[in-house]
């Protein structure tokens, strides 16, 4: 038969064994081209080092195995029929039990099928696994005494459906390997070998058909490493395009932020230090300071924030703090004016609940410049809110703000410095990537005096103990929280709702206290009258909704009991966490469990283990997922196809200088040897780079 010559646009249907009805099942799953197809890449590999002899087993162990079927039947069983087949690998023999689907299984195996399976290894009248994973190999397709690697792939049932298998595929994408195709590299010569990566057709051969475990690992890194650089090669372009600015606030150096930390009652950490003066050298620096300022809850971000505001203020520049909630705009402006007062500098605060008139004369004080930092909620961002000289943003729990309220309070200044604040730790890989542009400035040391809160998972049965631990606490003059997830039964769900709850409660085990109750549907004069009684301790034990979740420090809280924890993700509980071991007290963090899935389990257990949100960031980014993580679906930043956000560390770091170079020097990709880049860039992000985007 004649060599076609192929290209990687090449649709799959020129490739002999692939009939219509194949071609339109692979193209459901996305694969319509050659291209495509050798960018589907294996889900494992099977090779000595990956493969357990049936004379090694063991019960317990996970395995992979291979070997020939040398029995297959149905079998009788208490209640039903089931299927039994026994494999063999010259060296010994595994009994594979199926009790679902026994008939379907059975019509696709026979006597002397080469099996590679999976699964765990039981102990049952010898060794089986139940329910394996499976795929039929050919006969000479044989790790073990040949050395080769064999690529398992990720199959859907629409491809099982059609008779699409693993050992399908290997044949598909051998016939591809062996004409002739041309593919061409969108990297240079040079480019690979100063970055030490092998060629693209090099790597999509390997990735399926590797000789050695070394040439595969070698695959997998240029391919990942395309993946990375082409997401960092977005940003940087996007964020270029942000950067070109003109000019910027100009501040001098200081001696406010001095006078403050030598006032203050406490020593500052190392880290609030490091970051004091991180950020204090982009204050003075050429370009506008873009900074994200992160910290576990409690390790005292709103100092570093004052420290940065008291020098934007000497310069003469106004500053706006913004903050998610009303509770917690008023308990900022009580910490700025706790060191401002001194140095004569005016704060006030600006949120929506203001009267009329008391927020005009705001406005206009404002606009005069008479006012040097105002503090307030999305009331902020109001069309009629003027500056006279906004020099410094400052956003809190940034991630509680969308992208288009961050742009409307930076507008109202020229180009002034922007500080955003986050207490929800991002992982380091990810944070890179979805902030490339931002500066990041890490708090990672909690202030001394602080103990951990101790954590625990009880089931509900020892609820009762509990509730007497806190009347107990109550009677030595301390606080405690009690959070639900939602407010009341909606669509049936047996949550138990806060407010039943806040009934029984009130009526039963805590009737000689005070209790309150707080959630999102109040009004706004409701929740802040409740929170200053909780705050003046007028209320023992509070009742709430996640709407505590953001900022609130009443330092006399010791504990925080939060019902159905598993509904939660780690990081949110993390957050709630926070809010008690704020004190001198001893801080406890009950979390009930009312799921007995294993996952729950797991989960939970990782907030027993630790106190460190960085870690429980990383748990939940490997649990949920970068997507689930941040709420939303990052529009396609995120699913890479092999890369790992969160274990390629040291590959997102060398995509990413190199990407910032390459436009650093041809910021529109116009040049002869970035023409390629350029394709393939616009191919990949071609959506995202429709939109305006903004950082
Ligand atoms: P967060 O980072 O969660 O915003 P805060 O800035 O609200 O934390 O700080 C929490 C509490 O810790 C505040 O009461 C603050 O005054 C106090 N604090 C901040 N830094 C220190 C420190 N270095 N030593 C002791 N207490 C500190
Ligand atoms: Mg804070």
């Amino acid at each position: 038969m004649q060599e076609r010559v192929l290209s990687l646009s090449t649709p799959l249907t020129v490739l002999k064994g692939i009939g219509p009805k194949k071609a339109e099942a692979l193209s459901i799953d996305g694969l319509s081209t050659i291209d495509q197809l050798l960018h589907y890449y294996p889900r494992k590999y099977l090779d000595r080092t990956t493969l357990t002899l049936l004379s090694k087993l063991s019960g317990g162990q996970n395995v992979n195995v291979i070997g020939t079927i040398q029995s297959i039947k149905m079998r009788k069983g208490k209640f039903k029929y089931f299927l039994e087949s026994i494999i063999y690998d010259g060296y010994g023999y595994l009994t594979l039990r199926w009790f679902n689907g026994a008939k379907y299984i059975k019509k696709a195996l026979k006597i002397g099928d080469k099996l590679a399976v999976s699964g765990k290894v039981e102990f049952y009248n010898g060794y089986q696994i139940i329910h394996p994973d499976f795929e039929k190999l050919k006969e000479d397709e044989d790790p073990i005494n040949t050395g080769s690697i064999i690529p398992i792939y990720p199959l859907t049932s629409n491809l099982k459906n059609n008779g699409i298998d693993s050992r399908f595929l290997r044949r598909i994408i051998k016939t591809i390997k062996k004409s002739s195709i041309s593919i061409n590299d969108h990297f240079e010569k040079n480019f690979l070998l100063e970055t030490n990566l092998i060629e693209l057709k090099r790597a999509l051969n390997d990735i399926h058909f590797a000789k050695s475990l070394i040439d595969l690992n070698r695959a997998i890194e240029r391919l990942k490493f395309d993946e990375h650089f082409f997401l960092q090669l977005y940003l940087a372009f996007k964020n270029q395009k942000n950067l070109k600015i003109k000019s910027k606030p100009c501040f001098q150096n200081s001696k406010f932020d001095k006078k403050i930390i030598e006032a203050l009652s406490f020593e500052l950490t190392e880290a609030q230090h490091r970051a004091h003066t991180q950020i204090k050298n982009s204050l003075t620096n050429s370009s506008p300071m873009n900074c994200l300022l992160q910290g576990d809850v409690g390790s005292g971000k709103t100092i570093v924030s004052i420290l940065a505001s008291s020098i934007a203020v000497e310069s003469n520049f106004q500053v706006a703090v913004m903050a998610p909630t009303e509770i917690l705009a008023r308990q900022h402006l009580k910490s700025f004016k706790k060191e401002f007062d001194p140095l004569k500098i005016t704060c006030a605060l600006l949120t929506g609940g203001m009267a009329r008139k008391e927020r005009d004369k705001i406005i206009e004080s404002l606009n005069n410049g008479k006012i040097d930092l105002v503090i307030g909620t999305h009331a902020l961002i109001q069309k009629d809110v003027k500056f006279k000289k906004l020099g410094l943003v400052i956003i809190d729990e940034q991630h509680r703000f969308g992208v288009n309220q961050r742009r409307k309070l930076v507008e109202k200044g020229n180009n002034p410095h922007f500080l955003a604040m986050t207490a929800t730790p991002i992982p380091r890989t990810l944070a890179i990537t979805l902030y490339g542009d931002m500066d990041l400035c890490i708090i990672d040391e909690m202030p001394k005096n602080r103990k951990p809160v101790i954590t625990k998972v009880i089931d509900e049965n020892r609820l009762k103990r509990v509730y007497d631990f806190m009347a107990k606490e109550v009677v030595l003059g301390r606080q405690c929280m009690i959070v639900y997830p939602l407010v009341e039964e909606t669509e049936k769900s047996d949550l138990i709702a806060a407010t039943e709850m806040y009934e029984e409660l009130s009526k039963n085990e805590f009737s000689n206290l005070e209790v309150g109750l707080i959630h999102g549907k109040m009004e706004k004069t409701e929740k802040d009258s409740i929170m200053n009684n909780f705050s003046a301790n007028n209320i023992n034990i509070l009742i709430s909704t996640t709407v505590i979740e953001v900022g609130i420090d009443v330092p006399n809280s010791t504990i925080m009991l939060i019902e159905h924890a598993e509904r939660f993700g780690l990081t949110q509980l993390h957050q709630l966490r926070g809010r008690v071991g704020r004190g001198k007290n001893k801080s406890f963090c009950i979390l009930v469990r009312r799921s007995f899935s294993e996952n729950a389990k797991k989960r939970l257990n990782i907030m027993e283990e630790t106190n460190d949100g960085f870690v429980i960031a990383d748990e939940d980014l490997k649990i949920r997922g970068p997507g689930e993580f941040f709420g939303i679906r990052q529009s396609g930043y995120l699913s890479f196809k092999i890369a790992n956000m969160k274990t390629d560390g040291s590959l997102i770091q060398k995509a990413r200088k190199l990407a910032k170079e390459i436009i650093k020097h041809d910021s529109n990709l116009e040049g002869r040897k970035n023409i390629e880049l350029k394709n393939k860039l616009y191919k990949t992000y071609k959506q995202n780079l429709n939109e305006k985007i903004i950082s």
